[in-house]
């Protein structure tokens, strides 16, 4: 992969608006935070203490080993992480695999494309990042989902999409600290210059006010789980970078991980009913 270069033009609302908080700029409603103030002051807390604490031994946050030396750092993907090296060996040993006819792997009208099974060690760095805060994990990951988009880029050609990553209900939420797609989308946005339009909002179930987990759902209890379950932000709809309108913008929903493919093909119904005519899907990966 031909690292730095944009592989889609640089789209000019997404000038206007980079920088901001993913390219939610002026409109009255609030973006999703991506951090909890709580799980900020977790990580608050955590600099203090290596800062009072320099030679408390560091724990490796995957494996939980202790760090003999100098922690890895990987200088293409770092963000200041340490990893042991027996992690960045297993992180760097995994190569996008963007499988020979993805691209007909179609959710109804959508597209989707993945850039890895789900597999090996694939499960547990995503639940390391998604469940347990490992969030120096958002760069590797996106490695996967931009070796996707090329595929998608080929066949659609290289117009600005905008990147609607799968809302996180609100109190799953408040319990991780943090929205994880949307920060993956915000790192792939500064790679690609593709505008993030968090324009989805997620219900709570059942009146119960607390969303289930999808992972231990059956098929059918998935598709049914998720029909009506997610909605355009009315307020999304005025957005600047829907200036053209829904219909002459390209949308590109964003998930980590594709199981049934229920959850996207609800979001992407919410899209189409607000009128959007092309939506694809894209995600890290999925299970085969
Ligand atoms: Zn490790």
């Amino acid at each position: 992969m031909s690292a730095g270069k944009p592989w889609f033009p640089r789209c000019p609302a997404g000038i206007l608006l980079r920088g901001r908080a993913g390219g939610w700029g002026r409109s009255r409603e609030r973006a999703p935070a991506r951090l909890t103030p709580r799980f900020r002051a977790r990580l608050l807390m955590r600099a203090a203490l290596s800062w009072l604490y320099p030679d408390a031994s560091p724990i490796c946050p995957l494996c939980h080993r202790p760090l003999p030396g100098p922690a890895m750092v990987d200088a293409a993907r770092s963000d200041g992480s340490r990893f042991c090296l027996f992690c960045v060996q297993r992180l760097a040993a995994l190569q996008p695999r963007v499988w020979k006819g993805c691209l007909q792997t179609r959710l109804g009208r959508v597209p989707l494309a993945c850039g890895i099974p789900y597999d090996r060690d694939i499960p547990t760095f995503i639940r390391a990042w998604k469940y347990d805060g490992v969030l120096a994990l958002t760069p590797w990951l996106a490695v996967f989902v931009e070796a996707a988009l090329q595929p998608l880029a080929r066949v659609f050609g290289r117009e600005p999409w905008l990147l609607v990553p799968v809302p996180t209900s609100r109190d799953r939420w408040q319990q991780r600290g943090y929205d994880h797609v949307l920060l993956l989308a915000e790192r792939i946005s500064t790679r690609t210059r593709l505008p993030v339009w968090p324009g989805l909002l997620r219900r709570a179930d059942d009146g119960s006010g607390l969303t289930q987990s999808q992972t231990a759902k059956s098929a059918a209890q998935r598709s049914a789980g998720t029909v009506g379950r997610y909605a355009v932000r009315p307020e999304a709809l005025v957005h600047p970078l829907l200036r053209a309108g829904v219909r002459a913008q390209r949308f590109l929903l964003l998930d980590d991980v594709v199981t049934t493919g229920s959850t996207l093909a609800a979001c992407a119904d919410a899209l189409f009913s607000a009128g959007a005519l092309q939506v694809a899907g894209v995600a890290i990966a999925r299970v085969r």
